[in-house]
């Protein structure tokens, strides 16, 4: 079980504005979305615990921290397709990277 199975994440669903699907490069098979895994700050409380050593409880905070370090997941697979924003984007657009780059440039 990798730690992308575990219910506690959240799926983030990305709508397509196209008809087109997109297809997995990893596993082959047409997806709609990716899951979308973002760091967040979380605060504990640490404190000396009954065993002597430090331990902690959550305190209940979390804010998202930079988006730059997400990591986009097929939801078929599991494997990690993109960590860039806009390729994710791209990828369920239907949309080449490489001609992005292209139209880009030109
Ligand atoms: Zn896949």
């Amino acid at each position: 079980m990798s730690r992308y199975d575990d219910p506690r994440w959240t799926t983030a669903r990305f709508e397509s504005k196209c008809h087109k699907m997109a297809k997995c490069p990893k596993c082959g098979k047409e997806i709609d979305y990716l899951r979308d895994f973002s760091p967040v700050w979380q605060e504990f409380k640490a404190f000396i615990g009954k065993n002597g050593s430090l331990d902690f409880e959550t305190a209940g905070n979390e804010c998202p921290m930079d988006s730059r370090d997400d990591e986009y997941v097929c939801p078929e697979c599991q494997e990690v397709l993109f960590i860039d924003y806009q390729q994710a984007e791209n990828f369920l657009k239907g949309v080449n990277y490489a001609d992005t780059m292209e139209r880009i440039k030109g």
